[in-house]
This record gives structure tokens, sequence and C-alpha cells, in this order.
């Protein structure tokens, strides 16, 4: 049985700027496309190509966060993988709308006989709290396979295999726990990984998306800095990482 005790966050997709010949920006410093491309959007708003205050695009997307001229960050798409998060994780997930895009493991059509299982932070690193916890979720997931061959035995008149099985794993997955692993394709724009950030990453958010938002947060500050930069990452007292934010709800 495959236990994850942390999540894993991968970046698959990004940006791409291109930017037309006629209508060119006086670009300051080193920057992703991300980053350019809401500079351009923010810059066209008021025509300043010509950067009259020769700000590099870190300054400003800076003066644009403390504006609270977030618009033009919605311009900046980022695609994670997110793996190893519990299916509880991903319920509070989804919740955020605005400006998301979720593909997420269907548990009708995938076998979880061989599922893995996501451990809460907070059982981690107790040893007889961990053994208790790992005895329940492999008693969850043998009755889920045996559920599935009793279904598929007594649904056996169904002549199409493919819809049989569906029926077996849809009603067989309601014995699985929360705690088991999901894989999603979250799509953000920058202003919508912000706003969920900002929740998630807070000491107030549940540990184990604390964790995920954390781990997202690092590969966004890593893909685009100037966008991203103001979230600062600390120890908490409960002794796992949390973030404070800068610029709120931008
Ligand atoms: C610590 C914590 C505890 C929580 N506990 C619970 C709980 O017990 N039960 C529960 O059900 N949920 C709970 N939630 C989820 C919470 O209620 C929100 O659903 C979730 O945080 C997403 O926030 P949001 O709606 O602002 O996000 P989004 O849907 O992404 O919206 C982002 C922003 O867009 C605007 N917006 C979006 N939709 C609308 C709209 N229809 N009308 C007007 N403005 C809109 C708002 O400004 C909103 O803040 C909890 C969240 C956190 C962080």
């Amino acid at each position: 049985m495959e236990i994850f005790r942390a999540p894993r966050v991968t970046l698959l997709a990004r940006p791409e700027f291109l930017e037309p010949e006629h209508l060119r920006v006086e670009w300051r410093g080193e920057a992703s496309p991300g980053e350019r491309l809401a500079e351009y959007a923010g810059r066209l708003c008021y025509m300043s190509q010509h950067n009259p205050a020769q700000r590099t695009t870190a300054e400003y997307l800076e003066n644009i966060k403390k504006q609270g001229h977030g618009s033009v960050l919605e311009h900046s798409v980022y695609v994670l993988l997110i793996e190893g998060i519990s299916r509880s994780c991903s319920h509070e997930l989804v919740r955020h709308r605005a400006g998301f895009g979720y593909s997420q493991i269907s548990q009708r059509y995938v076998d979880e006989s061989h599922a893995a299982f996501v451990m809460p932070p907070a059982i981690v690193g107790d040893a007889t709290l961990e053994a208790e916890w790992e005895q329940q979720v492999a008693a969850a997931q043998a009755a889920y396979v045996r559920a599935v061959a009793g279904l598929m035995e007594r649904h056996a008149g169904i002549a199409d295999k493919v819809h049989r099985r569906k029926m077996a794993r849809e009603a067989a997955r309601s014995v699985l726990p929360n705690a088991t692993e999901v894989k999603i394709v979250v799509s953000g724009n920058a202003r919508a990984w912000r706003t969920m950030l900002e929740l998630r990453t807070s000491e107030g958010a549940e540990l184990e998306i604390r964790g995920m938002a954390i781990a997202c947060l690092r590969v966004l500050q890593r893909e685009a800095p100037a966008l991203f930069c103001d979230f600062e990452v600390y120890v908490a007292d409960d002794r796992h990482d949390a973030a404070r934010v800068a610029y709120h709800k931008v």
C-alpha cells in the first residue's frame, strides 16, 4: 500500500507571450513570459509602453499589487499537476471557483484496488497513530475490493463490461476513506492562485491543504517571482509551514 506523507506539485503549463511587432514595450530587467504578459496588459490600459518611470517588470508588478489592480494578473495562467493529496483535500481545493479549472481522477472509471492513501500531517511521526491509521485504511481498501467483486457478480447480467465495472466501482467507492489519494490538474490565473494561496497557506487552514498550498506557492514563486514574491513562508507555532501575504486579495 503506497502512502503519501507530502504532496507532489509539478508545473504542467505556463503562458507563452508573443509580443506584437507594432506595439512593443520598453522592458527593463529579466522576467518570465507570464510576468511580461501581465505587465503588457497593465501598460496597455494607460498606453505606457514607453515605460516613463523606467520600471523593471518586478517593480511594475509590485505597484500593480499595491494598487490592487489585480485584473491584469488574470491573463497569466499556470497549470499544476497535484498528486499525493487526499479526496478531502481536493474537495476543499475545488471550492475555489473564480479563475480555476479542474480535472480530477474518476473513482467511477479508475480501479482503486491499489489506490494510494494520504496520511494526515497531524498523524505523521507518531508510530502508534500511524500504525492504527494504516490498519484502518488497509481494511477499507480490502472492503472496496470485496464490494467490487460482489457487485460484478450481482450485475453479471449486464453485457457491457465497461458499464458493469463502472456500476461496481461507483458503488464500491463509498467505503473508501477520505484519505484516498487523488491526482488533479489545476489551471488557475495568477490572481486566482493568489486568492486561494492567501486563504490556504494561512494558519487557519487545515494542515493538509496548507501543506499543498505551500508546495504550490513554492512552484509558482520559482516560476514567476514578481507575481508571487510578496508571500512570505514561515514556520508557525504548530511547527508547520504557513505563509503571510503583503498585498491582500489584489
Ligand atoms: C479556513 C477555512 C475554513 C473553511 N470552512 C468551510 C466550512 O466549514 N464549510 C464550507 O462550506 N466551506 C468552508 N470553507 C470554504 C469557503 O467557504 C470557500 O468556499 C472557499 O474558501 C473558496 O473561497 P471563495 O468562495 O472566496 O473562492 P472563489 O470561489 O474562488 O471566489 C474568489 C472570490 O471571487 C468572488 N466571488 C466568487 N464567486 C462569487 C459569487 N457567486 N458572487 C460574488 N462574488 C463571488 C469573491 O470575492 C470570492 O472571494 C472554508 C475555507 C477556509 C479557508
